[in-house]
């Protein structure tokens, strides 16, 4: 019980059962077989590792406690409560780690540029601020009704050093800022890396944005064993590409007891269009298929005759049309439960841990804690659940004053 049993998917295809893979035009193969055999050798360079935790540990704040919620856990009345505060490293959420582990990645192959898509700016400004402590040239794509939006992010990696380039073309938005993103990728692949922000896209992206997000759930495992001497009966996180649960999860996928919830976007409805929901179509939202989208088999928002969906959610980390493949394996084998929280639900549960606990959370980790408040007076006191809190809130005040 006390060290995490090894899970081996994906297989060499890069597969998690019938999901991932790797669709994309022929100019991306190679890239993409280079990486794949590059990241198999620092996996095993023990070099490599040392370096990425001497980074997490000095330079992202690593570990981040597991807190007891004392006060959130008097309040609801159920299962005991502890948060895993990943609010509290540098640049205030989850993304960093993947950020670090990717840009001395891409050191490790000898490209002297990175390249990243953005959307609300987040992953935009992780990259841009390894990029700078690592050295490296970074290129953002970003969608220019993103950057209306999220000026301050923008302004900070400019600040950062990065050169942000805006795509008007398509609904101005992420999944433009990933198109052109690629495009930029297999124009200068001999220099450059693209460095992918969530666990999606084509294999091997999906296994090494998990790899160097699972130290969430590894740190988790040990604080929990260590202040309870028992692992918990549930774990609970927001997923949008799916990284930061993942991250969370994957120590513990071999553990049977220990239940894994994943709390989607139900935005403001159930119809195609209101939400982000791809998994928790049990709870009746409409239009997730299996389908390709970047690169990846999985679950997918579209319409009936196959065009991708618009989607929406007040957490912009969490409006995605696809979820990484591993979710929909875990959720396939039944191993991992979705749901989905409403903007509304998002926003009141930001506030309850603001006043119970002096956390404000992003408003995407507020997705995961409003399923908890939903479940825990059907919970036994006895029970223990770990919550990921993926960010802090900082970047959510301009919409959360026009809610509360
Ligand atoms: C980007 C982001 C998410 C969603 O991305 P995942 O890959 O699903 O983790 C969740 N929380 C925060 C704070 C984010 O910035």
């Amino acid at each position: 019980m006390t060290s995490a049993p090894v899970h081996v998917l994906p297989d060499a295809k890069g597969r998690f059962g019938a999901f991932g893979g790797r669709y994309v035009p022929e100019t991306l193969v190679a890239p993409l077989e280079e990486l794949e055999a590059a990241y198999a050798a620092a996996r095993e360079d023990g070099s490599f590792q040392a370096e990425l935790n001497t980074l997490l540990r000095t330079f992202a704040g690593r570990p981040t406690p597991l807190q007891y919620a004392s006060r959130l856990t008097e309040f609801l009345g159920g299962p005991k409560i502890y948060l895993k505060r990943e609010d509290l490293l540098h640049t205030g959420a989850h993304k960093i780690n993947n950020s670090i582990g990717q840009g001395l990645l891409a050191k490790r192959m000898g490209k002297k540029r990175v390249i990243a898509e953005t959307g609300a700016g987040q992953h935009g400004v992780a990259t841009a601020t390894v990029a700078a402590r690592l050295g490296l040239e970074c290129t953002v794509y970003m969608g220019t009704d993103d950057m209306e939006r999220q000026r301050l992010n923008v302004f900070r990696m400019k600040l950062l050093g990065a050169e942000v380039i805006g795509v008007n073309s398509g609904s101005r938005t992420l999944k433009d800022a990933i198109n052109e993103a690629m495009r930029d990728w297999v124009t200068n692949v001999n220099s450059s890396y693209y460095l992918l922000g969530s666990a999606l896209g084509a294999h091997p992206y999906p296994q090494i944005v998990r790899d160097f997000q699972k130290v969430i759930g590894e740190e988790a495992r040990a604080q929990i064993l260590e202040a309870e001497r028992r692992l918990p009966d549930l774990l609970v996180a927001c997923v949008g590409g799916g990284s930061n649960s993942i991250g969370l999860f994957y120590a513990f996928i071999a553990d049977s007891n220990v239940k894994m919830l994943g709390v989607e976007a139900g935005g403001r409805g159930k119809s195609l269009g209101e939400h982000a929901a791809r998994l928790a179509a049990t709870q009746g939202f409409d239009g997730a298929r299996p389908g390709v989208l970047q690169g990846t088999y999985t679950y997918v928002l579209q319409t009936t005759d196959g065009q991708i969906a618009g989607t929406h959610s007040v957490s912009a980390g969490l409006d995605y049309p696809a979820i990484g493949p591993e979710h929909a394996w875990l959720a396939d084998q039944g191993r991992a439960e979705y749901a989905a929280a409403t903007d509304e639900e998002a926003v009141a549960a930001a506030k309850t841990l603001a006043r119970q606990e002096g956390i404000i959370p992003a408003l995407e980790s507020s997705h995961a804690l409003a399923e908890l408040i939903r479940r825990a007076p059907g919970m036994k006191k006895d029970q223990l659940v770990i919550l990921n809190i993926s960010g802090r809130g900082d970047k959510d005040m301009e919409i959360l004053s026009r809610y509360v």
